[in-house]
């Protein structure tokens, strides 16, 4: 297959290439660099099936020859990034999904939307299936996340429904693994360089809050999976071994090896509004239309991710 990958120097949307290009397939790889970084898919430059195309998805996208696949996965995922960058991230998620659609069914290509657990919100139902309409607050500093992912996803079933487009939705749940961004805000790598440096780890207010995290050869395998399935509803793809934050700490002291403290932080700015309290997919769906379920260890993906922060903190 040809396929493009927007966001494809971005961290899963890098891994995603390698995986494709790995597999036989060709790769188009688009990004703006905004918040992704050649860096990740430096090792591909010369590959005689890889391409890359500096190109901001929210402007016309013009691509020459055929397409079997188009994977929007350009996107501003980290809370840091989209509460600096929110006319971009609303832009992305509406504009960016509206052209990559609109060029999948020029070109007749499959689609795949990479949306999120945010369209979930702060749920009220725990742990949370695809039937779940979720609990999001519009006009809150989230809201430019999660409101784009949502009319994404609203976007895609109208492609779907009104022009016959071959679409699927993966709501990717909390995500973590090499080439993530040292300084992307999220907890993973903010807790593993804070460890590494002997700095403190800023656990947000009482550190009670849950996630699960998901090593992103699991994710990978996942959306692969449902490229190539016949599901045109959103998946749930996340691993459900649910922690506190806390606990999170915790596990990452105990695997760096690190004395540093545990500061209990409660940011002043909008960081913490609307964070959900709780979080947790519920993957029956992605185990019986995909097959799938998650193989990596929190422990082992969490050392595969410190030995490569190991090198650059
Ligand atoms: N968090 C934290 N300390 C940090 C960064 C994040 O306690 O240095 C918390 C954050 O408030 C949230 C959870 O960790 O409850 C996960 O945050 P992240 O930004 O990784 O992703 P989110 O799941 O909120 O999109």
């Amino acid at each position: 297959m040809r396929i493009l990958i927007t966001g494809g120097a971005g961290f899963i949307g890098s891994h995603l290439c390698d995986r494709l290009l790995a597999d036989g397939h060709e790769v188009i790889a688009m990004d703006n660099l905004s918040t992704g970084n050649v860096d990740n898919i430096a090792h591909l430059a010369g590959h005689e099936r890889f391409q890359f195309i500096k190109h901001d998805v929210t402007n016309y996208i013009f691509i020459k020859g055929e397409l079997d696949a188009v994977l929007h996965l350009a996107s501003l995922p980290s809370p840091v990034d989209y509460l600096n960058l929110p006319i971009q991230t609303l832009k992305v998620g509406a504009l960016g999904t509206h052209k990559t659609l609109g060029l999948a069914m020029a070109k007749g290509a499959r689609y795949l939307l990479a949306s999120t657990s945010e369209v979930y919100g702060d749920p009220l139902v725990h742990p949370q299936h695809e039937d779940y309409w979720g609990n999001v607050n519009p006009v809150g500093p989230r809201g430019v996340y999660d409101e784009s992912k949502r009319f994404a996803e609203a976007l895609v079933m109208a492609y779907h429904n009104y022009h016959g487009v071959d679409t699927r939705i993966v709501r990717i749940f909390n995500t973590y693994g090499p080439r993530m961004r040292m300084d992307d805000g999220r907890v993973v790598p903010n807790f593993i360089c804070q460890a590494l440096r002997g700095e403190p780890l800023t656990v947000y207010d009482d550190g009670s809050r849950t996630r699960s995290f998901c090593y992103v050869s699991d994710l990978v395998e996942g959306m692969i999976r449902l490229l190539q399935s016949d599901e045109v509803t959103p998946v749930n793809i996340g691993n459900p071994d649910e922690m506190t934050i806390l606990d999170f700490a915790h596990k990452v002291l105990e695997l760096t090896g690190s004395d540093s403290p545990i500061e209990f932080v409660t940011p002043t700015d909008a960081r913490t509004a609307d964070d959900p309290k709780v979080r947790c997919p519920d993957i029956g769906k992605a185990r019986r239309v995909l097959g799938w379920s998650p193989q990596v260890s929190l422990e082992e993906g969490l050392r595969r991710t410190i030995e490569y922060f190991r090198g650059k903190v």
